[in-house]
């Protein structure tokens, strides 16, 4: 007798019941149909090709950019009884003969190709195949609008064109609206359903710490992991360089801790990456190349040592915590340094308007004085109703009160630079700094010199940041990052408008609400 989803999900997965949306997608594909699947990292994604792949008489082919995720997921299935296999760049001729045989035999029920591969192999012994499903994971990789744009994957319509009668599935852990239609577009999905599951993960508490010094970063980062205790935990850092500045200091204090980054040769990376999925290191400080595809479920922790690109980026970085749903913790350092740095990286290549723009939500996200769990969903396409109560923000609601002469004097301030000076000119100048180049451009003869000088130098940053969000200054990247002034700002500066500003957050308060 034909076993049905739910008796495969028992028998050989060992699991009781389906998760949310799972069910849907598997009867959706058994009827021959396409699926967007878009699920956050750990959501059980897998499993909405997996069965269908067992129910089917024939094979199913599963698309997957990276060679490590795929040997692990073969594996898993291999060890569930399953006749699963892979097909990429890493395996011998030898092996790839014996694949083709298995498959030809019909004695391969998944198998996975790298996107080069399947191309490479698409027209001539996989055409043979009787395929009933093909599975596009990563689809995000297929879009210029997500971030991890494959030029590779692009070629994939031609094989969904091949196979007209096929069902597809995409399946990825993010893509906003506008990389959601390029995905099937791109992929030539037909009358495809979107399937989105909830993306909030309860469990991930999330803390911002803005300009923070390097010094007193790394210090907190130790504060941080000591109070850990010897529980697995992620560093990501901009550079390579960073990753084993951090791990060489943590080391020295003690801890069991080991860099990745795309620098080290394969086999290194390979032996760290092991090493803390079985739990011999403890600490991974690592470039955003580690992560993907590791399936780890007892990470505690994820911290951010600077700005990630864009929040698609960061909340799949941060979303490798807590994969099993106990507590984590995780927590974003940035700097105005990163972002400047960001915004001169983004200045060439395709698409730079575009990564320029995220790059902007990632800093509005950080500098955000609301809830951060519903500013993250919410970019997303989902709404919570009510606060979240495990953030930064939640924890310590920023008081407010009338900001508007505050924002006069800073406006002020810009307007008499003739919106020609950055944040920290304007500062400066505020603040009646003795600084050699505020004379040098005559800024000290200003009547805004000094008016500002009751208001620490890190108060007014976030002022201005304040003023940015809400509208009034906009920040003019292109223009060496000049303050300008909107038309908002021009009648908050006239006395036409009020604004409320929020007191910022002292770095003690921040802390009060770690247990
Ligand atoms: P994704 O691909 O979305 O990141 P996975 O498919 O790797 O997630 O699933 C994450 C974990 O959840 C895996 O360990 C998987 O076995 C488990 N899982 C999937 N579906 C279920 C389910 N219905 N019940 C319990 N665990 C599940
Ligand atoms: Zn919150």
């Amino acid at each position: 007798m034909e076993k049905t989803p739910q008796t495969l999900l028992k028998d050989v997965f060992g699991y009781d019941e389906f998760r949310p949306l799972q069910q849907e997608i598997i009867d959706r594909t058994l009827a021959g149909k396409d699926s967007f699947v878009l699920m956050p990292t750990g959501g059980g994604k897998s499993m909405c090709f997996q069965i269908p792949a067992l129910c089917f008489n024939g094979i199913t082919i599963v698309v997957s950019p990276l060679i490590s995720l795929m040997k692990d997921q073969v594996q898993a299935l291999q060890a569930n009884g399953i006749q699963a296999d892979f097909f990429n760049s890493s395996i011998s001729p030898q092996a790839e003969n014996d694949v083709i045989t298995r498959a030809k035999n019909g004695q391969i029920k998944l198998l996975y190709l790298s996107p080069e591969k399947l191309i490479s192999v698409s027209n001539t012994w996989l055409r043979d195949l009787n395929i009933k499903l093909v599975a596009i994971d990563e689809a995000h990789c297929v879009s210029m609008w997500g971030h991890d744009f494959r030029p590779e994957y692009t070629q994939l319509k031609a094989f969904r064109n091949s196979l007209p009668e096929v069902p597809f599935m995409a399946l990825t852990a993010t893509a906003d609206k506008s990389a959601r239609a390029d995905i099937e577009m791109q992929l030539g999905l037909k009358d495809s359903k979107l399937f989105i599951s909830s993306f909030d993960r309860k469990n991930l508490s999330i803390e911002v710490r803005g300009q923070v010094p390097k010094n007193k970063k790394l210090q907190e980062i130790a504060q941080f992991v000591k109070r850990k205790k010897n529980e697995s935990g992620i560093i990501y850092c901009l550079s390579r360089k960073n990753t084993e500045e951090v791990a060489d200091y943590l080391k020295a204090d003690g801890h069991s801790v080991a860099f990745y980054h795309a620098g080290m040769n394969p086999e290194e990376r390979e032996r760290v990456q092991t090493a803390f999925i079985h739990d011999d290191t403890k600490i991974i400080v690592a470039t955003i190349a580690f992560g993907m595809g590791i399936d780890k479920s007892n990470v505690r922790w994820v911290i951010h040592y600077n700005l990630p690109k864009n929040l698609e980026g960061y909340y799949q970085e941060i979303g490798r915590a807590g994969r099993d749903g106990l507590p984590s913790e995780t927590r974003l350092y940035y700097n105005m340094s990163d972002f400047v740095l960001y915004s001169q990286f983004a200045d060439d290549g395709a698409n730079s308007a575009m990564q320029k723009d995220k790059l902007s939500r990632m800093l509005q996200f950080a500098e955000a004085k609301s809830c951060r769990r519903k500013i993250l969903l919410s970019y997303f396409g989902e709404h919570l109703t009510k606060d979240c109560g495990n953030c930064d923000v939640c924890a310590n609601p920023p008081k407010d009160f009338d900001g508007t002469l505050l924002a006069q004097k800073a406006l002020s301030g810009i307007a008499r630079m003739k919106e020609k000076e950055g944040i920290t000119m304007l500062i400066n100048v505020l603040r009646g700094s003795n600084n050699a180049e505020v004379h040098a451009g005559g800024y000290s003869q200003l009547k805004t010199y000094g008016v500002g000088k009751d208001v620490s130098f890190i108060d007014w940053r976030d002022y201005i940041i304040q003023l940015a969000n809400q509208g009034l200054i906009e920040i003019m990247y292109s223009e060496g990052s000049a303050l300008k002034i909107s038309p908002i700002g021009w009648k908050v500066l006239k006395g036409e408008q009020r604004i409320k500003l929020t007191l910022p957050v002292v770095p003690e308060e921040k802390n009060k609400m770690r247990p």
